[in-house]
């Protein structure tokens, strides 16, 4: 299909600049042959200091995906409950159930806020190992505020993980307060914002006895040596990074005014780079989006969002076709 509005990733390929230094460094001497820094001491250097924290608060893992893996595989053993909000990210649940233990849905409102009320209360009623958190929340594109963020750590002794993925969209993160707490970390990814999704790189955020732990269950050698580098070489070229993100944020406005004018679609807000919508029959649009050649992805099925679709935020041609072939196809439907 001409238009992949469907994974959240970023429509651009590596900047010109970033693809140039990272030859370089394959023509200068790559060290394929070699194992790859199992520390990945360099990268952490320099994740550390774009979250303003320091190289041992931070791991490193083959995507968020990972983290979230090694993060059960640490705490959670069979018949912990671990609670995950619902609707969100569905590796939660997966990951938990893998590791033995039981997930705990915990419903957003009809809004998809979080309850933080239903949470505490399944604190009580669970005694839930591990709560996640998805702030922006995908595939709702809300965030949770930090002060129920920080009300939950406060009040249960167990892990909160606080997912970030999106962050870079978004206004608020916990990645350097997470340090006053025993008990939260936080994941981030290269995969978003900053376009490295086929490079698999995502980190975590905490204190050092908790990454420490994490440390226990990592596989030795999941980052390789070009992943390592390719993300150094982003962190070193931000300026690039950051025009970009502002660039999706500036789109984001435009293609939610453009949804926003069309009769029988609903959007919800978002700090994201994505915009979840509500059509009358959500997979009728999908296919018929589809034949048109954009892809989406599509939750009509789940029970909460019913007749829902979530759409990435793409470049202005790519948002300008979606919003041209949606308003023909919801007319017809
Ligand atoms: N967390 C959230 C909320 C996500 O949406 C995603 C990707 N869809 C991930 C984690 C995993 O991303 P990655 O493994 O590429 O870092």
């Amino acid at each position: 299909c001409e238009y992949k509005l469907d994974a959240n990733e970023s429509p651009w390929d590596l900047p010109e600049k970033i693809k140039i230094e990272l030859s370089q460094l394959i023509m200068e001497g790559f060290n394929a042959n070699r194992y790859p820094d199992s520390n990945a001491i360099e990268l952490r250097k320099d994740i550390a200091q774009y979250c303003d924290v320091g190289p041992e608060n931070i791991l490193v893992g083959s995507g968020s995906d990972e983290l979230i893996h090694i993060i059960t595989n640490a705490f959670i053993g069979k018949g912990d409950a671990v609670l995950c909000p619902t609707p969100s990210f569905g590796m939660y649940k997966i990951f938990t159930k893998i590791s033995g233990g039981i997930p705990v849905e915990i419903p957003l409102d009809e809004n998809y806020n979080y309850q933080i009320d239903l949470i505490l209360e399944a604190v009580k009623n669970h005694k839930p190992k591990l709560i996640f958190l998805c702030t922006p929340n995908n595939p709702t594109g809300n965030s949770m505020p930090t002060s129920d963020i920080m009300r939950i750590l406060d009040s249960f002794s167990g892990i909160v993980v606080i997912d970030e993925a999106y962050t870079e969209f978004a206004n608020e993160s916990m990645a350097k307060n997470i340090l006053d707490y025993s008990n939260g970390i936080v994941l981030r990814t290269f995969s978003k914002a900053m376009g490295l999704a086929g490079l698999r790189i995502g980190y975590s955020v905490c204190n050092k006895e908790l990454a420490s732990q994490l440390y226990r269950v990592k596989p030795p050698y999941n980052i390789n040596t070009f992943s390592q580098k390719a993300a150094s070489i982003c962190l070193k070229n931000l300026d690039i990074i950051h025009q970009r993100i502002l660039y999706i944020k500036e789109q984001r406005e435009n293609l939610m005014a453009l949804l926003n004018q069309i009769d029988g679609v609903q959007t919800y807000p978002t700090e994201a780079n994505f915009i979840l919508i509500r059509v009358a029959d959500g997979d009728k649009v999908f296919n018929a989006l589809l034949e048109r050649g954009i892809l989406v992805r599509n939750f009509s099925d789940h029970p909460m969002l019913k007749n829902c679709l979530r759409i990435t935020v793409g470049d202005e041609k790519a948002n300008n076709a979606l919003y041209k072939v949606l308003k023909e196809v919801v007319s017809l439907i």
